[in-house]
Order: C-alpha cells, then sequence, then structure tokens
C-alpha cells in the first residue's frame, strides 16, 4: 500500500514537471562561449574594468547565464550589469570578490543587453577571469536570415569550388576535418554546392595549418580577389580565391577537443560559403563564435544557405 502510494507521487510530480515545461515558462538552453581576455591564460592586471557584451536576440524575453568558472585574484570582481529602464544596474549579486575559484554559477534572470565585468586592481594580482557555456532563455530567438546572414560579398558560385590542402593540414590532423565539414554542405539539398579536391596551390580555396602560439583566434578565413587583394567584410566584390589557416596551437592550449576542433573546421567553411557570423548568444548556429560542440550546419545556417546558393 505504501509503496502504491508511492508511485503516485511520482507520477504526480512527472505529470506537473511536464506541464511546466510546456508552459509559458518554457525555456531553451543554447550553449555559449563568452570568455574573459587571455582565458584560460591570466588576465591583464589594472584593467580596471574590461566589458564582455551579451547580445541576444531582442525577441527573446528573459535570460540568465551561466559561468563553468569565475578566477579572480584578490580585490578583483567579476559582475553582471544589465540596462533596466535605461539605467545600468547590476543583475544580481557580484559573483566573486575575494582571490579564489567558483564553478557552476548561474545569474538572475536578465532583460535586455548586459555586460559582464571584469573589474581588477592595478595589485601585480591576476588569476584567469571568467567563461560562460550556457544561456537559458525564455521565448523565440532571431537569427540572421537569408541575405543578412551574409558578407555583402562572395565567390560567383560555390557549385563547383577547387580546394587545396597544403600538407601541414594532414600534419596537424585535420584532414578529416575538412572532409567532414565540406559533406556536411555538400549534402545541403536544394543548394548549389561542389568541392573538388586540387593538388594546385592557386585552387579556389586553400587550406593550411601552422603550430603558432599566442595568436587569439582558432582559425581565419580571408578572402581575395583575384589579383590578390584581401577583402573586408564589408566590400561588395566578387572572390578570385580563399585562404583557410588552422591554428593548432591556439586550439591546443585553449583544451579543444575534437568535436571543438570540428566546430571551427566546419565554422571556418561556413565563411567560404559568405556565411557571416551570428552574434545573438540565443541562436544555435555554426556560424557563432568559440569552443563550441556543434559539428554541422544547423537548420538556421541550412535554410540560409538554401536562401543564397
Ligand atoms: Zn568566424
Amino acid at each position: 500500500m505504501k509503496r502504491k502510494y508511492l508511485l503516485s507521487t511520482v507520477l504526480l510530480v512527472l505529470f506537473f514537471t511536464s506541464v511546466f515545461e510546456s508552459s509559458a515558462y518554457a525555456s531553451t538552453v543554447q550553449e555559449v562561449d563568452l570568455r574573459s581576455a587571455n582565458y584560460p591564460g591570466n588576465y591583464i592586471d589594472g584593467m580596471n574594468i574590461y566589458d564582455q557584451r551579451v547580445s541576444v536576440s531582442s525577441t527573446i524575453g528573459s535570460y540568465r547565464l551561466h559561468f563553468a568558472r569565475i578566477a579572480t585574484a584578490a580585490n578583483d570582481r567579476v559582475s553582471v550589469t544589465s540596462s533596466y529602464s535605461g539605467t545600468s544596474q547590476e543583475a544580481g549579486t557580484i559573483y566573486l570578490t575575494s582571490s579564489g575559484y567558483s564553478t557552476d554559477i548561474w545569474t538572475p534572470w536578465i532583460t535586455g543587453p548586459a555586460y559582464i565585468n571584469l573589474i581588477t586592481t592595478n595589485d601585480g594580482n591576476v588569476s584567469t577571469g571568467f567563461v560562460v557555456d550556457y544561456i537559458e532563455y525564455t521565448g523565440t530567438s532571431s537569427p540572421l536570415i537569408n541575405a543578412n546572414a551574409f558578407y555583402p560579398n562572395s565567390f560567383s558560385s560555390v557549385s563547383n569550388l577547387s580546394v587545396y590542402q597544403a600538407p601541414s593540414v594532414a600534419t596537424y590532423g585535420y584532414s578529416t576535418m575538412v572532409t567532414n565539414g565540406l559533406n556536411s554542405y555538400d549534402a545541403i539539398t536544394n543548394a548549389n554546392i561542389g568541392f573538388t579536391a586540387s593538388t594546385s596551390t592557386t585552387a579556389q580555396v586553400r587550406i593550411s595549418a601552422n603550430n603558432t602560439s599566442g595568436l587569439d583566434f582558432f582559425a581565419i578565413t580571408q578572402p581575395y580577389t583575384s589579383s590578390g587583394k584581401a577583402i573586408s567584410s564589408i566590400e561588395t566584390t566578387t572572390w578570385g580565391y580563399a585562404t583557410v589557416v588552422i591554428n593548432n596551437a591556439v586550439m591546443n592550449s585553449w583544451g579543444l577537443t575534437t568535436t571543438n576542433k570540428q566546430k571551427v573546421i566546419t565554422h571556418e567553411l561556413g565563411h567560404i560559403l559568405s556565411l557571416n557570423h551570428q552574434t545573438n548568444l540565443d541562436v544555435n548556429s555554426i556560424m557563432k563564435t568559440g569552443k563550441l560542440t556543434i559539428t554541422s550546419p544547423s537548420s538556421v545556417d541550412i535554410s540560409n544557405i538554401q536562401y543564397k546558393w
């Protein structure tokens, strides 16, 4: 009898949990990567204030951020400010004010854009700062779509792009990831995308890798005109060729797994198709920046690619 009572209590809890999750309080958790300067290395001493802007879709309701870790030296602190009614205010507590570190910290719920502030004193003591790995939000996100998702410049066609991989790509273990990335775009239906492997160093897409440390990006894609002039992200011109440079040492120093590295490679190949970054943290896209576990184009990315190509 007692056992039966317990079972119905469990069922009742399950029922209410499921109603709760499908109600107006339904929320979505999305992976993000927001970190203080130099993380996982030490931040710079006496920087006074280091702001990391939290960009979110205007169509979401409220949101909260999850810090995987905050580490500060004595007298330094991390806080989150947001603007309610046009005035900047703390979105709750100051998260760490003494030397040491904490992990697994959710902020209070926030509305509108916010800033993560790392406030440091010039006392010779530094630590690693913060890394935010999740956002939880209510409502619907608004990704960049159609023309807004792209640079104003691109190849004239991507239906048969020649791709050269320098020997360094294999040296640092990225050949399979490049193949996977190319295949994930090639497989999109209702889009005219194709790649042909080339042994020519003058192919349209030229991919190489290096083991140089001290840089602050995982990889970089750069388009050029046919005469070799670098094209900026705001120019309206046609690409002649593009380079992708993979920074193996940087990814290793940031602790990227094979999955995280695959994300970086697929992301860069998105740039090859002229996809720009998706900056709103609540959006699910291969075109968000950072150390993430998404490895192929999301539904948003796919529909954008189908729009342009
Ligand atoms: Zn990028």
